[in-house]
């Protein structure tokens, strides 16, 4: 067993684990423990799986009394693990969205679409061997659906705009919702004296911004207390990041739209403006980090949202 990970304890059994993907504080898991049954809402990728486990072992839970693996979406950074924790859950179930089950069940395609994004060494670097997941493990979560840990409901909203087989769980325990990716990104590292700075993920392939508005409006419709989002964990002041989130899909779409005529330099053109944006963002929203760690925290990013956008432009001509 290897060392119990740093853990984020919030109110309501709700836990932060942080998933050791790319590097400390990107990626997180949240393990929910109410009345002695857990769910795990997204677990990173095969590496991951260890530090899931110790993590439940530190709530002096048991593998078995894991019901539910919760996957906003299937995404790898979200899902890539889940074939691999099931082996040592006895009894969860997985529930993802329908359109993601098929992804799960016969990964190929998934594994496929992710090289093209990522390309295959640093796939194999980041992800391993993607472990299928058995049909009849799979619950398929149906838009309003509701389901249960111990006493209490999870309340199920597909949520398209980051992608379609994207859903949120909205927990009326804790008044909160484990928003994914589709309340966008916010990382710690970026935290000031003004609060947390936020920002949009439009990775690739299925990004569409009036989705992505009508998505915020629909999690920001249940006046939560708190969002818990996989990168990186619980944030507040819902109603004046949801107002930063639609502005900055505002300017996305504008870049796209500036850039799209560019030819051959299109896509750099949006990677630019984009980088360009967020840094000015993040200085007005008081970071004082040093321009190579700003660089270092949204080059990922910066790529993904780029690409999205670029594969947005491109259905929109078609
Ligand atoms: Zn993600």
């Amino acid at each position: 067993m290897q060392n119990i990970p740093e853990l984020w304890d919030f109110d309501h059994g709700i836990s932060a684990i942080d998933t050791d993907y790319v590097r400390p504080r990107l990626d997180a898991s949240h393990l929910v423990v109410r009345g002695g049954r857990a769910a795990y809402v997204d677990v990173g990728v095969n590496h991951s799986v260890p530090r899931l486990l110790a993590a439940l072992a530190a709530k002096n839970l048991d593998p078995a009394e894991v019901d539910w693996v919760f996957l906003t979406h299937v995404h790898l950074d979200h899902a890539g693990g889940a074939g691999e924790l099931l082996r040592h859950l006895p009894n969860a179930k997985v529930l993802v969205h329908p359109r993601g089950a098929a992804h799960l069940i016969e990964p190929d395609k998934l594994i496929a679409g992710t090289k093209a994004v990522y390309g295959a060494e640093t796939f194999a670097g980041l992800y391993g061997e993607i472990v299928p997941i058995p049909a009849e493990r799979i619950v398929e979560a149906q838009d309003d659906a509701r389901f249960r840990l111990d006493g209490s409901e999870f309340h199920c909203i597909h949520t398209p705009g980051h992608a379609l087989h994207h859903y949120c769980l909205v927990d009326t325990e804790s008044h909160s919702v484990f928003a994914g990716d589709t309340f966008g990104i916010s990382y710690r590292v970026f935290d000031t004296a003004k609060g947390a700075f936020i920002f949009p993920a439009t990775t690739p392939t299925h990004f569409d911004p009036q989705q992505a508005h009508a998505s915020l409006d629909r999690i920001t419709s249940f006046e939560p207390a708190a969002v818990f989002l996989t990168h990186y964990s619980r944030v507040t002041e819902v109603a004046r990041l949801a107002a930063d989130m639609h502005a900055c899909l505002n300017a996305y779409v504008g870049i796209a739209r500036n850039c799209a005529a560019q030819g051959e330099q299109r896509d750099a053109c949006m990677q630019n403006l984009m980088h360009a944006y967020l840094v000015k963002r993040v200085r007005e929203h008081g970071c004082t980090l040093d321009q190579a760690t700003v660089d270092l925290w949204l080059h990922m990013d910066v790529e993904l949202n780029a690409q999205g956008l670029a594969v947005w432009l491109d259905r929109m001509r078609t």
